[in-house]
């Protein structure tokens, strides 16, 4: 039986998701993104509500846990390696103030670091990238965020 976690701010430990249970990570083109799609249209999250995975895998282990204690260790791309989720079970973040982390074409690509902050401190918590060549997810930063383990579904 899959883990229920809720990913909250590691700085004051508001929640930040939705309880979400863990799920293998997509393969890399199983996500369109929205050019690649008919006009009209409406792109798919990467992941399905409800779900979230460790991108790349070993981005789990860099993940603070209260009750384990835990390193927080450097990201190899800056905001976009780290668990990622569907953008509509991110509900404790919003976008940041910082123009220069919101560049994109039609929407965010995500690319110049963490776009949003946490609602309660601001502090960068994650990336969202709903650009129209990007998938469209949300990426948490695992140093910023703790994933809280909620028990079991029944
Ligand atoms: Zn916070």
């Amino acid at each position: 039986m899959a883990r229920m976690v809720v990913f909250r701010c590691r700085n004051c430990h508001c929640d930040l998701t939705e309880l979400l249970r863990e799920v293998p990570l997509p393969q890399e083109d199983s996500a369109p993104a929205p050019y690649a799609l008919p006009k009209g249209e409406e792109c798919p999250p990467r992941m399905r509500p409800g779900t979230f995975a460790y991108d790349p895998p070993e981005a789990g282990e860099r993940v603070f846990r209260p009750q384990l204690g835990g390193a927080a260790l450097g990201l190899r791309r800056a905001g976009l390696d780290g668990i990622v989720l569907a953008p509509t079970d991110v509900h404790g973040a919003q976008l940041t103030s910082l123009r220069g982390r919101k560049n994109g074409c039609c929407g965010l690509d995500g690319c110049d670091g963490p776009n949003l902050v946490c609602r309660c401190c601001m502090a960068e918590v994650a990336t969202e990238r709903s650009d129209c060549w990007t998938p469209r997810e949300v990426v948490l930063v695992p140093a910023a965020v703790e994933a809280v383990n909620v028990g079991y579904p029944s």
